[in-house]
């Protein structure tokens, strides 16, 4: 049992920057106004947390989101990466997001040059209207120049993230996004649903009767037009909800699919180390506080048992079309997964929700759109 309680691999690093041009109204993240904060200090007291928490062993991949990153002044950016490239050892994989509007060839430049190796644009969608709907300051020209100059600058792994259920989206607007990342030719694409988050402006304004939403089973066709496209065009699907080109899957989102550790820096950011999740403070300004003055940043600890480690562990690889492998499993968590889960995984499989063989489980086709009930049951099993 006692091997149940540590993780051989050594944690990967994420950098939260909560700070955005201006709240876009579906948005349930914490960010913030970058013009009602000091971002020269954010970046010190993130610079100083990555000091403090990173350390001197391998950190397999970075990750820098948000918020918007790029809605930095880039000297300030540019600061707080380089930090990261000096603390950080033997990455394999460097990612920044960067929203499309606010990136130009010399931000584009910088970046690859300091030791970025991928991009993530949030495009979100290729049609005018629907941008102006989810509040996006960018034009789907501004996409299309953001990946075409990040590939002129040397980026070879470019990934757009898309949202399809966007009111007053069809199947053919939908149709015409997916077909627009396609000839792009980007190595990556996410493609999301709208999710209607609590008190945000777009579930205001549904609730209000303001906007239609699109009905669950056009919902369902859409994501299944995703599938299809982007397989068909040689994208390989291995999570829910990512694609990517043979050898580009995103090798830091699959360490959080592996349930690996990974150490989180920044306003509301969390971290996974030894089954202990932490969550810092969603404040900027306490936050900086916090760090400028050597206090625990950390709101929030829990910590997981061995078995309710198994439970989440489950749950995060069923998000991998791959599924559970037996044997990662056992190695991750101490447990046999058939026998943990034998009676929820005859049940899946009854059901045609689960497909299961001697090496693993993984979803059915026929369980993907409706993912999140079927990963349910293997939350919690004592539900
Ligand atoms: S840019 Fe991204 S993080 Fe910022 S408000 Fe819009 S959706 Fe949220």
């Amino acid at each position: 049992m006692n091997d149940r309680n540590h993780s051989p691999f050594s944690p990967s690093l994420y950098v939260h920057i909560p700070l955005c041009v201006r709240k876009c109204p579906y948005c349930g993240f914490y960010s913030e106004s970058v013009a009602d904060h000091n971002p020269a200090r954010l970046v010190a007291a993130l610079a100083r947390e990555v000091r403090q928490v990173v350390s001197d062993s391998q950190t397999p991949t970075v990750y820098v989101g948000g918020g918007s990153p790029t809605c930095m002044p880039m000297d300030l950016l540019g600061r707080l990466l380089y930090e990261i490239t000096r603390r950080v050892r033997g990455f394999e994989e460097f990612t920044v997001e960067a929203n499309p509007g606010q990136v130009d060839r010399p931000i584009l430049e910088f970046l690859r040059n300091i030791g970025v190796s991928r991009l993530s644009l949030g495009g979100q969608s290729f049609q005018p209207e629907e941008l102006r709907r989810l509040g996006r300051l960018h034009t789907a020209e501004q996409i299309v120049e953001a990946v075409e100059t990040a590939r002129e600058v040397g980026f070879e792994n470019i990934g757009v993230d898309l949202i399809f259920a966007i009111p007053g989206s069809t199947m053919a607007s939908w149709r015409a996004s997916l077909q627009r990342a396609i000839e792009l030719g980007v190595t990556h694409i996410s493609a999301y649903a709208l999710t209607y988050e609590a008190n945000t402006p777009l579930t205001r304004d549904r609730e209000a009767g303001r906007i239609v939403p699109i009905d669950e089973e056009t919902d369902r066709q859409m994501y299944e037009l995703a599938i299809d496209m982007l397989t068909d065009a040689g994208y390989e699907h291995y999570e829910i909800s990512n694609f990517a080109r043979p050898g580009f899957a995103c090798r830091h989102n699959l360490g959080y699919w592996a349930n690996r550790p990974y150490y989180g820096v920044g306003p509301s950011a969390g971290s996974h180390i030894d089954r202990k999740r932490c969550t810092r403070i969603a404040d900027i300004r306490q936050y900086i506080h916090a760090i400028e003055n050597d206090l625990d940043p950390v709101a929030e600890t829990q910590e997981t048992t061995p078995l309710e480690f198994a439970c989440e562990t489950a749950v995060l690889n069923l998000r991998r079309i791959r599924g559970i492998d037996r044997a990662e499993f056992r190695s991750t968590t101490g447990y046999d997964v058939m026998d943990l889960f034998a009676g929820v995984i005859a049940d899946g499989v009854d059901r045609g929700l689960l497909d299961a063989d001697d090496t693993g489980i993984r979803l059915t086709r026929q369980a993907l759109p409706i993912a999140d009930s079927v990963l349910c049951d293997f939350a919690d099993l004592d539900s």
